[in-house]
């Protein structure tokens, strides 16, 4: 408890950090942004030129893209939790899951138990969460696999499983993958903040994330959400304060 309290402090202190950077670089990305688009238009640009501000105006929305995901990382959104069905927010999610699945080629095979005792969640958040775990599990299977979405409850708890079986993590990588900003993946394709993200939010309902993972075979998380809200619950980054 002691580390998970750490590791919550540490969260909001680097997400205060990011938000303010992202907040200082939105205006002048937005000039460079501008500005090149508008020398775009001159008349008469040498093909070359035409070329180099191409590239400038595609660097500055990819920085766009970036400085927006840290000013959702470090946003201080309060939660609001209400009594809701885990299955439903899923069944929410369902149209951007299928899209980005098809586009990747990639099976999804939901399991969702019936009559799941409701948990104290905001369903935004976990939105957030779905939708994270979705995307890098997509991205885990360049050629293609099974994703696996399942809940069940057990005992006083209520179970969020999503499995890939794509390229899996090595020992090394999987302690890493909670870190902020760590990240395996291209710059322009990873910020490392999408499991950072996820952690927050699953501590701030007072739940338990793990992780198994092998590599070439797949990657399964397991979030554990108490049901009903039994009191459990923690003041990391994302809680409202
Ligand atoms: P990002 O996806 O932007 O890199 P994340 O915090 O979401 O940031 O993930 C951190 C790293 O964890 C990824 O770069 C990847 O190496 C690893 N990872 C996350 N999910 C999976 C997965 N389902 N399968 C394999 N590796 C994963």
């Amino acid at each position: 408890l002691e580390r998970q309290l750490q590791h919550a402090d540490r969260l909001a202190k680097i997400g205060q950090f990011a938000a303010g950077v992202a907040h200082e670089l939105n205006e002048p990305l937005a000039n460079i942004l501008g500005f090149a688009q508008l020398a775009e238009q001159t008349p008469g640009l040498p093909a070359q030129a035409m070329k180099d501000l191409d590239s400038i105006i595609k660097a500055a929305l990819h920085s766009r893209e970036v400085i927006k995901k840290l000013m959702i990382f470090g946003r201080q959104v309060p939660l609001r939790k209400t009594l809701i069905d885990l299955n439903q927010v899923i069944r929410d999610s369902l149209y951007f899951i299928e899209m980005s699945a098809s586009r990747g080629k990639v099976e999804v095979r939901m399991n969702l138990a019936e009559g799941l005792p409701t948990i104290m969640a905001d369903p935004q958040h976990l939105k957030q969460v779905i939708v994270n775990l979705v995307v890098n599990g997509i991205h885990a299977m360049p050629g293609g696999g099974v994703l696996t979405i399942e809940t069940l409850s057990f005992k006083d708890d209520v179970y969020l499983l999503v499995s890939d079986s794509g390229v899996g993590m090595t020992p090394d990588v999987l302690r890493q993958i909670f870190n902020p900003f760590f990240t395996t993946k291209d710059v322009d394709q990873g910020t490392g903040l999408g499991l950072a993200v996820v952690h927050g939010i699953v501590h701030a309902h007072g739940g338990v994330i793990e992780v198994e993972s092998e590599p070439g075979r797949g990657t399964r998380f397991e979030i554990t959400f108490p049901c009903g809200g039994s009191g459990r619950e923690m003041n990391p980054a994302m809680d409202d304060k």
